[in-house]
């Protein structure tokens, strides 16, 4: 880290004279003019990259294609663990100063039935995953290469970090394996995750999440012959009224989302068992235990309910309430030197930015009291996670810049 930035009392005129002077470096001219000169190679690595699939669950593929594109750039060794996440470190003059992350997510939502097909018209790419996580692992990849290109020399080293599990039901779980082994956490003092395209946005504020899934199950039956039997579908129909009916706060936000329900077998049976998947989300961890508890009463209030009223009350309903994924709540400190930095270098490109609130891979350092903080890979994007998704790479280079520039603030560059 530079000697300014390194006591972490940072102070913005002195970080911002750092990008300034950064910003006018010889070989940081160099490297923006290298972005400039191969915004077709960087589209090129896109769609080959996107064309690997990369199922939740399934990122070997993708993973094993990932390593072997940052062993062409020349990084030795680059590792990888045993979920598939990839690592890379560049070097830098004190190699065991506290390493800062860069990372992009591997994993697509798409599951492995899918056909990916990738294509490009006119400037504009197609092809599920194009821009999340594309965008985020093709901006990696260009600063990466460049890094090497212009020969960097770094006064404390960068690690590359392509991991797997940030979608949906992977639930962080590349991040929360790496940041759950000594040997990383102790090394790792700041994470940038790229994810997605844009470059207006700084993700700061972890979004805390915490998913259920809630079952009814009971004896079942005919619907003429077993009338009387409690029905799970009943019961269940009882607690998604009474959870609607729930008063959630405004401030801090928090919400509940029943997502999918299933049960039931014909019309004409009683059925055996009815789920729902529940969404609960907030900016304070305090709120989502309390609507966690506030969830378990309600559900199990419906099932008794409902079991009292019926006829044959020997025949029993049973409730499991299980958590199938929990993302944890956190916020980056306000006077952390990745936020210091990340101002300097959008005032010196002409960014202008705004805190987000969200629910990354970020969620997990910031949780464990390591500063973080998640930025788009520039372009834009569009139809993300759906078959139709888009990516145009116009202005890209201004995000790769800022991120180079973010990268070089926060390692310390050594220049004459
Ligand atoms: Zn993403």
């Amino acid at each position: 880290m530079s000697p300014e930035l390194e006591s972490g009392q940072v102070s913005p005129i002195a970080t911002q004279r750092e990008v300034t002077r950064l910003a006018s470096l010889r070989r940081v001219h160099d490297a923006f003019a290298w972005f400039r000169a191969h915004d077709r190679e960087i589209a090129d690595f896109q769609m080959r990259l996107t064309s690997v699939p990369a199922p939740p669950f399934h990122e070997q593929d993708r993973s094993d294609w990932y390593r072997e594109e940052l062993r062409k750039l020349g990084f030795l060794p680059v590792e990888q663990d045993d979920l598939g996440n990839v690592f890379a470190v560049y070097p830098g003059a004190n190699p065991d100063a506290p390493l800062l992350a860069v990372s992009a997510h591997l994993d697509t939502v798409f599951p492995p039935d899918v056909q990916i097909q990738v294509k490009r018209e006119y400037n504009r790419l197609f092809g599920p995953g194009i821009s999340d996580n594309g965008a985020g692992l093709t901006a990696l990849w260009s600063v990466a290469s460049v890094l090497r290109y212009c020969g960097f020399q770094l006064k404390t080293p960068v690690l590359f970090l392509a991991n797997v599990g940030e979608e949906g039901e992977g639930d962080l779980r590349g991040f929360r394996y790496v940041f759950a082994q000594e040997h990383w956490r102790s090394r790792i003092s700041q994470v940038l995750v790229l994810d997605g395209a844009g470059v207006d946005t700084i993700v700061a504020q972890a979004l805390g999440s915490r998913r259920f899934e809630v079952r009814v199950s009971g004896p079942g039956g005919h619907s003429w012959s077993d009338f009387g039997a409690p029905n799970p579908i009943v019961a269940l129909a009882r607690a998604i009224a009474a959870l609607g009916e729930l008063e959630l706060p405004l401030d801090p936000k928090t919400t509940l989302n029943i997502g999918t329900i299933e049960g039931g077998t014909s019309v004409n049976t009683i059925p055996e068992s009815a789920a729902m998947r529940v969404d609960v989300r907030s900016a304070a961890t305090s709120e989502i235990d309390r609507l966690e508890d506030d969830l378990r009463e309600t559900v199990a209030a419906a099932v008794a309910e409902t079991q009292r009223e019926a006829r044959e009350s020997k025949k029993k309903l049973t409730l499991s309430v299980e958590v199938v994924g929990n993302r944890p709540a956190a916020e980056l400190r306000s006077d952390a030197p990745i936020m210091a930095v990340l101002r300097a270098v959008d005032e010196q490109i002409g960014i202008r930015s705004h805190i987000h609130r969200a629910s990354t891979d970020a969620n997990i350092p910031l949780s464990l009291g390591i500063d973080a903080a998640a930025i788009g890979a520039g372009g834009t994007g569009g139809g993300a996670h759906t078959l139709h998704e888009w990516y145009d790479p116009a202005g890209r280079d201004r995000a790769l810049k800022r991120i180079l520039l973010v990268i070089l603030a926060l390692a310390g560059v050594n220049e004459p």
